[in-house]
C-alpha cells in the first residue's frame, strides 16, 4: 500500500497556494496531491472573475486580502508565471442608504492602514465612461419597475484590481515541481471516493479511484481543499450530520461583451460595483459582467443561462450606462461557489473532530484573492503547529458550534 505524510485534494488555487508554501517552507515529507480533474484549475479557481480587494471590514478578511494582493503583484517574477496582474482599483457605487454606512467602514480601513478614497458622483463619471450616477432621464416606471437609485458617492481601492486564478495554480503547482528537492506526487482524473478514520476519529488514508481502479493509500495528514464538494466527501466517508461544514454549492455566472463605446479609457476602468450588485471589468476588447444570484438553490448544477444576463444585467445597465444597451453577448460561463451559508467566509485550519484533517474550504466567492495567503499560513499551521503570519483561528471549523461567527457587519 502506498503511504504518503500528506495528501491534498483538489488542484485549485487553494490546494496549489497549500501544496507550494508547504515546501517553500520545508516540508520534506512524501506528497500526494489529488483531483478528479484532468488538469489543474478545473474548478472554481479556472472559471473565477479574480478579483482581489482589501476592501473589507473584518482583520482577517482584510490581511489575507492584502497580503495575498503583495503575493500577486510579484508572482510573475518570483515565480516565473505571468498572471496577468492588473491593479485597476475597485469601485464600489453607492445609493443613499448604503453611502449612509460608508464613514463607519472608512473609520476601520483608516486605523488598519487600507488605503481608500470617496468619491463624488462627478468623479465616479470621470472613471467609467458614458455612467450616470443620477436617474433623473430615466422613466419613471422603469425606475420603480427596475428599484434604481441615483448613485450619491463612491468607495475606490486602489489596492485592489484583478488577475487569472488559473494561471496562479498553474505557477504553484509547477514551481512546486521543480523549485524544492522534494516533489509532489500530482495525480489527475483522480476521484477520492472516502476519508479513511481509524477508531480514535484520526485520519489513516484515502480510497481513491483512478484509470486503473480503485486503491487505498495510507496518509498521516489529509487537506481538502475541495470547494463545494467537501460535504459530499465528508458524507461518503461516514461523518454525521454535526461534522459537515455549512457549505452550499450555488452557481455563479459571468457574461462576456463588447465594450460599450470606442472610448479608449473603457480599457482602464476599475472593476465596478453598480445597482444591486452588478460588477463588470474590462478585459482586453471585453467587459466581463456578473451578479450573484440571490436566492440560488444549493446544487452543482452549471448550465450556462444567456436569458440572465440579458433581464437581470443588460436591462438595469443599460439605463446606467446606455452604450450598454448594443453590446453583445459573445459568450459566458457558470461556476460554482462553496457558500459558507453561517458566515460567508472561509473555513481554515483542522477539523476538530478528526485529527490530521485539514480544511481550505468555503470561501464564499473570495477564495481567488484569499487562498495566497491562506496558503502560507495553513503551511505554518501544519510545519510548526501554530499561526505565525497571520491568525486564522478566527476562520477555524468550530466557531459555527462556539457561536463565533466571522460577519462583515458593514457590507459595501
Ligand atoms: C463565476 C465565479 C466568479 C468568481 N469570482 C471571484 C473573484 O472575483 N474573486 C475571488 O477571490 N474569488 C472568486 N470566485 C471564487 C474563487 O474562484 C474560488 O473561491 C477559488 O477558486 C476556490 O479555489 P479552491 O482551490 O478552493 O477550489 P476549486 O478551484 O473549486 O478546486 C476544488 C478542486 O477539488 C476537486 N475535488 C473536489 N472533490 C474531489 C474529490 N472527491 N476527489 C477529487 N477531487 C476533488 C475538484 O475537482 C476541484 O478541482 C469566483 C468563482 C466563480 C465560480
Amino acid at each position: 500500500m502506498r503511504r504518503f505524510d500528506l495528501v491534498v485534494v483538489g488542484a485549485g488555487i487553494g490546494g496549489g497556494s497549500l501544496v507550494y508554501n508547504l515546501l517553500a517552507q520545508g516540508f520534506r515529507g512524501r506528497l500526494l496531491v489529488v483531483d478528479r480533474g484532468a488538469a489543474v484549475a478545473m474548478g472554481a479557481t479556472g472559471l473565477s472573475a479574480g478579483g482581489f480587494r482589501n476592501l473589507w471590514t473584518t482583520p482577517i478578511n482584510q490581511r489575507l486580502c492584502t497580503h495575498s494582493a503583495k503575493i500577486l503583484a510579484h508572482f510573475a517574477e518570483e515565480m516565473g508565471v505571468p498572471i496577468g496582474f492588473r491593479p485597476s482599483g475597485y469601485l464600489f457605487t453607492h445609493g443613499p442608504e448604503a453611502w449612509a454606512r460608508v464613514p463607519l467602514a472608512a473609520e476601520i480601513w483608516r486605523e488598519n492602514g487600507v488605503r481608500f478614497e470617496l468619491l463624488s458622483p462627478g468623479e465616479i463619471e470621470d472613471r467609467v465612461p458614458g455612467l450616470r450616477c443620477g436617474i433623473g432621464e430615466v422613466d419613471e416606471e422603469v425606475r420603480e419597475f427596475l428599484g434604481l437609485e441615483p448613485i450619491v458617492g463612491g468607495v475606490f481601492g486602489p489596492d485592489c484590481g484583478s488577475f487569472d486564478p488559473s494561471q496562479a495554480a498553474q505557477g504553484y503547482f509547477l514551481r512546486a515541481q521543480d523549485r524544492f528537492p522534494v516533489r509532489p506526487e500530482l495525480g489527475f482524473g483522480i476521484e477520492v471516493l472516502s476519508l479513511l478514520f481509524g477508531k480514535d476519529g484520526a485520519v489513516t488514508g484515502l480510497r481513491l479511484k483512478g484509470p486503473s481502479g480503485e486503491e487505498t493509500v495510507e496518509a498521516g495528514q489529509v487537506a481538502l481543499c475541495t470547494g463545494p464538494w467537501t460535504n459530499a466527501l465528508l458524507q461518503a466517508s461516514g461523518c454525521p450530520p454535526e461534522e459537515l461544514m455549512p457549505v452550499i454549492s450555488q452557481k455563479r455566472m459571468l457574461f462576456v461583451t463588447d465594450l460599450p463605446g470606442q472610448d479608449p479609457r473603457w480599457r482602464d476602468i476599475p472593476l465596478t460595483i453598480v445597482d444591486q450588485g452588478i460588477y463588470f471589468k474590462a478585459e482586453g476588447d471585453n467587459l466581463i459582467l456578473g451578479k450573484a444570484r440571490k436566492d440560488a438553490p444549493d446544487s452543482l448544477e452549471t448550465t450556462f443561462e444567456p436569458d440572465y444576463y440579458l433581464e437581470e444585467i443588460n436591462l438595469v445597465l443599460q439605463e446606467r450606462i446606455p452604450a450598454v444597451a448594443s453590446c453583445r453577448l459573445k459568450s459566458g460561463w457558470a461556476g460554482l461557489y462553496d457558500t459558507c451559508t453561517a458566515d460567508h467566509n472561509a473555513i481554515l485550519g483542522w477539523h476538530d473532530a478528526h485529527a490530521g484533517l485539514l480544511l481550505q474550504v468555503g470561501y464564499s466567492g473570495h477564495g481567488a484573492m484569499e487562498s495566497p495567503a491562506a496558503g502560507v499560513c495553513l503551511a505554518e499551521l501544519v510545519l510548526d503547529g501554530a499561526y505565525r503570519t497571520h491568525d486564522c483561528r478566527p476562520l477555524r471549523g468550530s466557531r459555527f458550534r462556539e457561536k463565533d461567527l466571522v460577519e462583515e457587519r458593514i457590507v459595501i
